[in-house]
């Protein structure tokens, strides 16, 4: 084709990168200054370029622009400043691009199924450019983060995580497919605003919204197989644990809310033992928020602690503790709560406030998965310091302006004893004379290796031991180092050794229970994850 197209194509475009050579074959003569220049000084060029800008959402639409123009700039960036750049591409600038998705809307980088494609959803499918697709990330907008409904402009979530998947786990761009479903939104503000973007009326529900998944289910797995990856993300609980229920033995689907969120902070919490001391069954758990996120750690803590010990899930149940909105989930409000809290309904009288809550449970460990800023008061931080020598506190809710609380709060309030990471990133602290690094528990560890790991294996169903698989993998990569400053998480700049760890991992735990198709068995799992990973560095055209 000619050399115009080829600049103008991103998954191809090199920009000042092509050599002489190509330049004269594929037609490039004219249409590029005479420099020559690598793709390390192009990397240098554009770092600059986004640290110029102050606003972090300027950043995010300059990342997204190089996405679009150059594909393995973008990932070869991103891959080699991932931790200044994470923040950008993801939580918590991706939220507040999603709020605004209606005017920093450029171009389609996904597909948005809507109601009005009903019956012809397989179509839409075959309009997509790429027809491997290894994986869907695909989100309904209900529950964007901790912003609530944002409809059709929850797109950048599936962008964002898909970007995520082919830098930190080396899915192969093209291999992937960000999808949004749009039902209509309830959200009243967008429904007013000129430029939103999706259907404006309020969400279907029941039946309308069943149908309409199911036939995307039946229509994914008809155009695409058995073996591509479904990754459900940031639906309302509501509808998320029904789909995950649905779907999980007929199709290869994972929730990242759920599950991903499970094994990071699983991961997380087994790392922190060797802090603090102690096995899993010596420590007591209270949640502040009881839905997806936190339903599904408390779940794989049980889990993972009944491997352990053979002490029966049931049993282990009885030290996870959860609050929701109502306060303590308790046995007499059993029969008004929602089905997946039911398993935490234990025997005690009904507390309203956290800080009640924690008196009297007297947890070792504070979970705050509640898209509540700010609700891990000093009060309650303080109480969690007045009962444990080293208490661990984990805010996990994102954005940065949801968190329960920030990393200064929860080193000065304990006075530098807490065992802190939070969900979106918050810089180094120093209190008393010392500097506490808080870890940051990102989902963005686990879910990019974990989909590798089922990608190579060919894995048709996910199975919960592959989450304890992946969660046992990421604990093993923090190292003494992380450990004396007070990580739980091992450093995002590890994060491609990392991944392959957790595919490695994963993959042989799916070979263990028959669950992976790609035979034979390869030897070295872990090499064999390093050289299944897409490379950013340019290709040579000849
Ligand atoms: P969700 O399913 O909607 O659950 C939210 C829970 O918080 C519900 O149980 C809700 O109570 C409870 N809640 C709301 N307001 C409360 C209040 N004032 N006091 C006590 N509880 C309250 O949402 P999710 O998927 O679990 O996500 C929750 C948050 O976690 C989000 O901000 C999300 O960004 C974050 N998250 C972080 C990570 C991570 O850091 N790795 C991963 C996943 C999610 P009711 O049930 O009574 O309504
Ligand atoms: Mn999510």
């Amino acid at each position: 084709s000619s050399g115009y197209t080829l600049l103008r194509d991103p998954h191809f475009n090199k920009g000042l990168a092509f050599t002489e050579e190509e330049r004269e074959t594929h037609f490039l003569r004219g249409l590029l200054p005479p420099s020559v220049i690598s793709q390390e000084t192009q990397v240098k060029k554009m770092i600059q370029h986004i640290r110029q800008y102050q606003v972090p959402l300027q950043k995010y639409v300059a990342m997204m622009d190089l996405q679009g123009r150059n594909e393995r700039l973008f990932y070869k960036l991103l891959l080699d400043h991932v931790e200044e750049l994470l923040p950008v591409v993801y939580t918590p600038t991706v939220g507040e691009a999603c709020q605004k998705y209606g005017s920093i809307f450029m171009h389609p980088q996904g597909l948005y199924i809507s109601l009005r494609e009903k019956g012809r959803i397989l179509e839409v499918l075959r309009n997509w450019p790429e027809k491997n697709i290894q994986v869907i990330v695909v989100t309904d907008g209900e529950r964007i983060l901790g912003l609530g409904d944002l409809g059709c402009q929850g797109m950048g979530i599936p962008v964002g995580k898909l970007s995520l998947y082919s830098a930190l786990g080396g899915v192969r761009p093209s291999a992937c497919l960000p999808i949004t479903i749009d039902v209509g939104t309830n959200n009243e503000k967008l429904l007013n605003e000129e430029l939103y973007i999706g259907l404006k009326h309020k969400r279907a529900t029941g039946q309308e919204y069943a149908e309409l998944l199911h036939e995307f289910m039946i229509a994914v797995k008809q155009n695409y197989g058995e073996k591509v990856l479904i990754q459900f993300e940031d639906f309302a609980n509501h509808n998320a644990f029904v789909l995950l229920e649905k779907y999980r033995s007929t199709h290869l689907v994972f929730n990242d809310d759920i599950q991903g969120t499970a094994a990071v902070v699983l991961a997380g919490l087994v790392a922190a033992l060797k802090l603090v001391g102690g096995n899993l069954t010596d420590h007591r758990f209270l949640f502040l928020g009881a839905g997806e996120a936190g339903t599904g750690i408390a779940e794989l803590i049980a889990l993972e602690t009944s491997k352990r010990t053979n002490v029966p899930v049931e049993e282990l149940r009885k030290n996870i503790w959860l609050v929701d909105s109502k306060g303590l989930i308790v046995r007499s409000r059993k029969d008004s709560l929602q089905h997946f809290k039911r398993p935490w309904a234990h025997e005690h009288e009904p507390v309203q406030k956290l800080v009640d809550a924690i008196n009297k449970i007297k947890p070792t460990v504070l979970i705050g998965t509640s898209g509540q800023g700010r609700a891990f008061t000093k009060e309650v931080i303080e109480a969690m310091a007045s009962i444990n020598a080293k208490p661990i506190i984990l805010a996990l809710s994102n954005p940065t302006s949801q968190s329960e609380c920030t990393a200064e709060e929860a080193y000065t309030w304990s006075k530098g004893r807490a065992i802190f990471a939070s969900g979106s990133p918050f810089g180094p602290v120093e209190y008393g004379g010392k500097v506490f690094v808080p870890g940051q528990a990102n989902n963005a560890y686990i879910f990019p290796g974990f989909g590798l790991g089922l990608i190579m294996s060919g894995t048709i169903r996910v199975h919960d031991d592959l989450l304890l698989a992946a969660a046992e993998a990421l604990a093993s990569q923090v190292t003494q180092e992380d450990y004396n400053k007070g990580l739980i998480y091992p450093p995002f700049r590890n994060i491609r050794k990392i991944s392959a760890h957790i595919a490695a991992k994963v993959a042989a735990k799916a070979y263990e229970l028959g669950l992976a198709s790609n035979l034979p068995q390869p030897k070295d799992m872990v090499k064999f994850a390093e050289n299944s990973m897409y490379s950013p560095a340019y290709r040579n055209y000849r």
